[in-house]
């Protein structure tokens, strides 16, 4: 079981942003920028690569959640969304989540 299902579970506690019945949004514990959010399905996919074509409902639920959210953050002035997918991904975390990030400049391209 992976460290997000467990806040899923509620059995860690995290700084949640967000939840409804298909996902929950809360605050990265180690952020990159001022504003640093993980979007999160309930479903557990391990990730983006493993997701299936029957899932695409729910990938656009995370997306849309993750755009009101840049809104509600006050990220106006622009944002990054981040979906790191497999050890070259740099995924460490074995259930998809996208990064919100925003809050300050961001280079490109990314290391
Ligand atoms: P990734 O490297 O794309 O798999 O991202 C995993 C992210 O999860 C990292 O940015 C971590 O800082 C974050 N993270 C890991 N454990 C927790 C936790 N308990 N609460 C909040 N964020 C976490």
């Amino acid at each position: 079981m992976t460290i997000f299902k467990k806040i899923i579970d509620k059995e860690v506690p995290a700084d949640i942003v967000f939840e409804d019945d298909k996902c929950l949004a809360f605050r990265d514990v180690n952020p990159q920028a001022p504003t640093h959010v993980l979007v999160i399905p309930k479903k557990e996919i391990a990730s983006l690569a493993t997701a299936a074509d029957e899932d695409s409902h729910l990938l656009g639920h995370l997306l849309s959640v993750t755009r009101r959210l840049a809104g509600e953050l006050g990220l106006e002035n622009g944002f990054r969304v981040v979906i790191n997918s497999g050890a070259e991904g740099g995924q460490t975390v074995d259930h998809l989540h996208l990064h919100l990030i925003g809050g300050r400049g961001l280079n490109w391209p990314p290391g």
